[in-house]
């Protein structure tokens, strides 16, 4: 028997394990999956736990839940990778597995520990994060009481997962504190080292007038050296200090540790990717999926979903000796919440920036792209039930994997929309 090992069951681990069990022979092959924890996290619910919109309870599911029984699914932490024997070592029963094709889907997390001083003192007394299930849960308890000050979220460093979920807090932070009629008590900072609201320029310009809109004061460029916990100061290398009662930080994110240990990533432990074949740059055997790889598109779950065709279609080539023909084309949507009932929607990829218009059909939509609606926010709520329900049990989602202009406006202006 050959063997397809997937490591990381997130995600991208999940969804390829299940579809290379359904697409390969299983006379000739077996698959794999191997992950540390029994626990799957829906982690763009995360975000809305501190606004009491979800309970921490709807977040989390059984991972074996979602794994079929074709699947071999291992709880182990994985140990070591040696990609130049194809072998994989676990730490449980010290089981070493040889493969012949693997897809690496072992994710990104948070490190608070890289930035001076962030876990000293106030770490989850008042400096949290809402990247993991434990920091989102803490700051819920701590927001629920909290009578005001100023509230300061700050990106540490790029790139991060969900990379609007940080604007997505604060404008969330500007509906919930509205709704408890103490705004006025409440001041609204953002520190990005980026040199605007996000990355791409219309979209910048399109969330940096909401933050004008909405009363919330970003510090652009604006690159965080320590967290001082005695004074509830934030400093940066250029020596400027903002002051908080509330820091909500988006810590640096990494690559799996196991990634780096293996020699196989980055500085920040990212797999170097082909951004098209989604083939490891070294090893041919090796595929990586979702947020473990250094490919230049969000680490988003959608991002995912519009992989995966790609992913498949590809390590089948590989495993019959032909050449890979999918391409993907760093296709990405994100529903960016933006608080009182509204949502705002962007469609992009690795060469069109988010532009205004409609998704996924010209003028029918139903979504606008860079415009607030309702519909979007009903769209960003609905994720959740396509992710545990479609998504993560094979089930088809009607939106296109490949990026397309159709509805997209360049010379539209979505203010005038
Ligand atoms: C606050 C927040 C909001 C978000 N909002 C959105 C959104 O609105 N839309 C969207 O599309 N995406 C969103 N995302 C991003 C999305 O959740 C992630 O991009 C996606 O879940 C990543 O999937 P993955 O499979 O790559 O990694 P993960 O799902 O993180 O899976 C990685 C797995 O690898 C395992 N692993 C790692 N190392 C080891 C080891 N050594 N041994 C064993 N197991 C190991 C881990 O246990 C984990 O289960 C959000 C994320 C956050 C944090």
């Amino acid at each position: 028997m050959k063997t397809c090992l997937v490591l990381g069951a997130g995600t991208a681990g999940t969804m390829i394990a299940r579809k290379m069990a359904s697409k390969l022979d299983s006379n000739q092959w077996k698959v794999i999956l191997v992950d540390r924890d029994e626990t799957h996290y829906y982690q763009p619910g995360f975000l809305f736990i501190p606004f009491d919109m979800y309970k921490p309870e709807d977040v989390y599911k059984p991972k074996r839940q979602f794994v079929p029984g074709k699947v071999e699914f291992i709880i182990s932490d994985i140990e070591e990778i040696q990609p130049d024997a194809s072998r994989v070592k676990l730490t449980k029963d010290n089981r070493v597995i040889d493969y012949d094709v693997m897809v690496v889907a072992t994710g990104t997390d948070i490190h608070p520990e890289e930035t001076e001083g962030m876990t000293g003192a106030g770490w989850r007394k008042n400096v949290f994060d809402f990247y993991t299930f434990e920091g989102s849960v803490a700051l819920s308890n701590f927001i629920r009481t909290w009578q005001g000050g100023r509230l300061v979220v700050n990106v540490v460093e790029n790139p991060i997962k969900c990379p609007v979920a940080p604007l997505e807090f604060l404008f969330l932070a500007d509906w919930y504190f509205t709704r408890r009629d103490m705004r006025n008590k409440v001041d609204l900072v953002f520190a990005t080292p980026l040199p605007g609201a996000f990355t791409k320029p219309r979209a910048a310009a399109e969330f940096g007038d909401m933050l004008k809109r909405k009363n919330i004061h970003l510090e652009a460029d604006y690159a965080i050296g320590e967290v001082d916990s005695s004074k509830n100061v934030i400093r940066s290398y250029d020596d400027r200090e903002i002051p908080y009662d509330l820091l909500v930080t988006v810590p640096t994110n990494m690559g799996a540790e196991v990634i780096g240990n293996s020699g196989m990533g980055d500085d920040l432990n990212y797999v170097p990717t082909n951004k098209e074949t989604l083939q490891s740059n070294k090893w041919p055997n090796v595929f990586v999926m979702g947020d473990a790889a250094n490919i230049p598109t969000s680490k988003a779950g959608a991002v995912i979903h519009f992989q995966l065709e790609t992913a498949v279609e590809n390590i089948l080539a590989y495993v019959a000796g032909k050449e890979l023909h999918g391409k993907f084309d760093g296709h990405a949507s994100c529903y960016i919440e933006s608080g009182f009932n509204k949502g705002i929607l962007i469609d992009f990829d690795y060469t069109t920036e988010p532009l205004p218009g409609e998704y996924p059909l010209p003028v029918l939509g139903p979504f606008s792209l860079l415009r607030e609606s309702l519909i979007n926010h009903w769209g960003k709520l609905a994720f959740r039930y396509l992710y545990w329900n479609m998504m993560l049990k094979g089930i088809e989602v009607p939106l296109p994997n490949k990026f397309s202009m159709l509805g997209k406006r360049p010379s539209l202006n979505p203010q005038s929309a």
